[in-house]
């Protein structure tokens, strides 16, 4: 059975993902600290999902994600919806596939659990596995084609939620995005390279870089994770600029025009699949789709000194972490 996802990805891109859902779900009325997903099931609130998922189809994305990020049983437990998994996923992918009918391609969004494995924390594995299993489960029966692990940070979630996903959806592809926030590693410190390296086994359809801070930070991660593995499909999905509090509040100041120059450049230094994360609209997905289809390619030339930089970036921290240790 052919799969949308596998087929639109073995053209071999640039292939324009969309952008982010909470900045647009917090524009339609969400209040900071709600449950996106229970919006999947109120009848007064689906227009809205739709509405997004609409916009940036028009804006021209092929790939959509669901609002289903948060949408495991221990974040949906904090709102006393984890007796709702399957529901709000499979809603969360049915609003989705609505909208993207056979143009495009559904992924469904899964985020971290929110919760710190064992010792430090009391999650293991086996309830990491069957928590993400149950959320996959949805996703799968509303339609999507694709599941797509994201934002995560620590190596043994990325392993749990590849796991849930193929145990809830047997047969969809999956796909993970990593968050390098610190630094250009993610919080728990794995570098772009470790996590091509150290998930290679998982045998992904796709792996990049999500959310975080800026432009420069992904081509960072994509041009490491290209020069690790030239092989892999890589996916993009950068935050609209470095996020700035404002009454404690995340504000994003990157322009439609800042992110058409990113996308030209994370696909010559290797991206396959090209969207933005938070602070990013319609407007930031259409920049981008114009500027990789409509526009010529940069050259390896072009972006020589980026290349050097995100090099210069890893082994300036790598040679202070050395110090540090040795101290
Ligand atoms: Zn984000």
């Amino acid at each position: 059975m052919s799969n949308r996802f596998l087929s639109l990805l073995a053209k071999g891109g640039p292939i324009t993902a969309d952008g982010g859902m909470g900045t647009m779900l917090m524009s339609a009325g969400l209040l900071f600290g709600d449950p996106p997903e229970q919006w999947n099931t109120l009848p007064d609130k689906r227009p809205a999902i739709s509405a997004i998922h609409r916009g940036y189809l028009d804006a021209g994305a092929q790939i959509i994600l669901t609002n289903s990020f948060g949408g495991n049983p221990f974040r949906l437990k904090l709102h006393n919806l984890d007796g709702q998994v399957f529901e709000l996923n499979r809603a969360a992918a049915e609003l989705a596939r609505a909208e993207a009918g056979d143009n495009a391609v559904v992924a469904g969004s899964i985020g971290p659990s929110g919760e710190l494995f064992e010792p430090i924390g009391t999650l293991t594995h086996e309830a990491a596995v069957a928590g993400f299993a149950a959320q996959a489960e949805g996703l799968a029966a509303g339609g999507a084609d694709v599941l797509w692990v994201e934002t995560m940070s620590d190596l043994r979630e990325v392993r749990a939620a590849v796991e849930g996903a193929r145990r809830g959806a047997p047969g969809l592809p999956v796909v993970a995005t990593l968050t390098f926030d610190t630094r250009g590693f993610t919080m728990m410190g794995v570098s772009p390279n470790q996590a091509i390296e150290q998930l290679a086994d998982l045998e992904l359809a796709a792996i990049g870089g999500n959310c975080g801070n800026g432009t420069d930070e992904i081509e960072g991660v994509i041009s490491a994770m290209h020069q690790t593995n030239p092989n892999l499909p890589l996916i993009a999905k950068s935050n609209a600029g470095i996020p700035e509090i404002i009454n404690e509040r995340a504000v994003y100041s990157g322009t439609p025009e800042s992110m058409a120059t990113y996308a030209r450049r994370v696909r010559a230094l290797g991206a396959t699949i090209i969207g933005a994360c938070c602070g990013s609209t319609p407007a930031h997905i259409k920049a981008i789709n114009d500027a990789l289809h409509n526009l010529a390619p940069l050259t390896e030339a072009d972006v020589a000194h980026i290349v050097a930089a995100a090099q210069e970036r890893y082994s300036a921290t790598k040679r202070t972490r050395t110090r540090q240790r040795s101290a």
